[in-house]
């Protein structure tokens, strides 16, 4: 049986960056840029005003005080988005709102607060300094800058960015495309009346969920029942996306054929079995060069084993570069046991305040008790070479919810 560290490092050595597509601006949110960008022009494009105010010549300024304010005559009126052709001279001011163009012949913005308009004159009580409150062409932005390089995710400052330059469209890298496989006789689907026997195929759920979660476009094939023809019949389907996964049948039952139709299928077994909790069963290998996962039925163990291994394929597939979830230290408020030769990922709550990090589990561990999965919000992990965690432990905590760290209250 293999370790986590390498099924992990297998299966990533088996997947590449998908292709690149054209997406509009906003369709790249969360995206990875495939292009490097750069500026086309200067960001602002023309030396403007950073407040409200008047557009001086400095050294007409020259001992402006509260007690002996210099007058000067205001000659035009500049709004934000509006441009004045005449220049100024000397003893002028042009009025001026944040963002309008620097007039040619000033040099210096004197903020409103300093001043007293006084009809067509404006009385100035506090010089600045020469060249005060100007934002200056290219601060932001420079003409022919790069501004992102290939492999940065977009968020909205990016957005905002690409905008600033006029960039509608952008190069992305593709969202993989993953098939959803159920298997079992037992399984109906959410709207199937649940007669004697039967459970509701949780797993085409939450596997689409998490896929849809980490960026892949989940392609929910449905149920295929316990037999060899219906399992293959559905992976075939499958084999027209990036990733195929099916879950349950993998492990050592009468009626576990998912291992014995992927090998009918041509797969390139990699390895079937990590040693790690829940999730041992795990089916990886390659048909047709297409990475295929043979997931475990157990609804937990299905959607560690794809936290583990299924969301880095996905985030490499779709040009990212962090593939792995944050793991944090914190401290173990209670004793857990564990067995040896195993990596554990058991279910908790960590919340973190001043006094740092706590983490307790989420109740019962059984790989079928989706409900503490639900409550969890990280998973602890126990090495392999350990048997106990005592409460006062530092231990390691994968974070599983991107809502982690958000409060009911502010905490500046
Ligand atoms: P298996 O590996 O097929 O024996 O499945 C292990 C356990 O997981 C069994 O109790 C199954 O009923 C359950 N299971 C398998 N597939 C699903 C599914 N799609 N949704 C919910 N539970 C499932
Ligand atoms: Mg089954």
């Amino acid at each position: 049986m293999i370790s986590v560290e390498q099924a992990l490092n297998t299966i990533l050595s088996h997947i590449k960056q998908l292709g690149t597509e054209r997406v509009d601006i906003l369709g790249g949110l969360g995206r990875v840029l495939a292009e490097d960008i750069y500026a086309p022009f200067n960001v602002p494009r023309f030396d403007n005003s950073a407040m409200d105010g008047y557009a001086v010549k400095f050294t007409d300024l020259k001992g402006a005080s509260a007690d002996s304010p210099v007058r000067l005559r205001v000659t035009g009126d500049l709004p934000a988005g509006h441009s004045i052709s005449q220049s100024l001279k000397s003893g002028e001011a042009v009025r001026i709102m944040t963002g309008a163009p620097i007039p040619e012949g000033a040099d210096t913005v004197i903020m409103q607060e300093d001043t007293r308009a006084d009809g067509d004159m404006v009385a100035i009580f506090n010089p600045g300094f020469s060249g005060s409150h100007i934002r200056r062409a290219g601060e932001d932005i420079k003409k022919a800058d790069r501004l992102f390089q290939t492999g940065t995710k977009l968020r909205p400052a990016q957005t905002g960015i690409l905008a600033s330059v006029k960039r509608a469209f952008i190069t992305v890298y593709q969202r993989p495309r993953v098939a959803i496989v159920s298997t079992g006789d037992e399984l109906v689907d959410i709207d199937e009346d649940i007669t004697e026997g039967k459970i509701v195929s949780s797993n085409s759920y939450s596997l689409s969920a998490l896929v849809t979660e980490s960026g892949g476009i989940p392609l929910t094939l449905g149920i295929a029942r316990d037999t060899k023809e219906a399992l293959r019949d559905k992976i075939l389907q499958g084999l027209h996306a990036d990733i195929i996964l099916s879950s349950g049948g993998v492990s050592v039952g009468d009626y576990d054929f998912v291992k014995d139709v992927l090998a009918d299928l041509g797969i390139d077994m990699k390895f079937w079995k990590v040693s790690m909790r829940p999730g041992k069963p795990l089916a990886f290998g390659t048909i047709g060069g297409k990475p295929t996962f043979g997931l475990p039925g157990n609804p937990v163990s299905a959607m560690i084993s794809f936290e583990q291994f299924v969301r880095p394929a996905i985030r490499k597939m779709s040009g990212h570069r962090n593939l792995f979830r944050t793991i944090v230290s914190a401290v173990c408020e209670e004793k857990t046991t564990t067995r040896k030769g195993k990596k554990y990922f058991i279910r908790c709550s960590i919340k973190c305040k001043n006094d740092g990090c706590h983490v307790s589990t989420t109740g019962n561990q059984g790989s079928g008790i989706l409900m503490s999965m639900a409550e969890a919000n990280g998973l602890m992990i126990v090495p392999e070479d350990q048997e106990t965690v005592n409460a006062g432990d530092t231990v390691k905590v994968q974070i599983l919810d991107d809502e982690f760290g958000f409060t009911d209250q502010p905490k500046y």
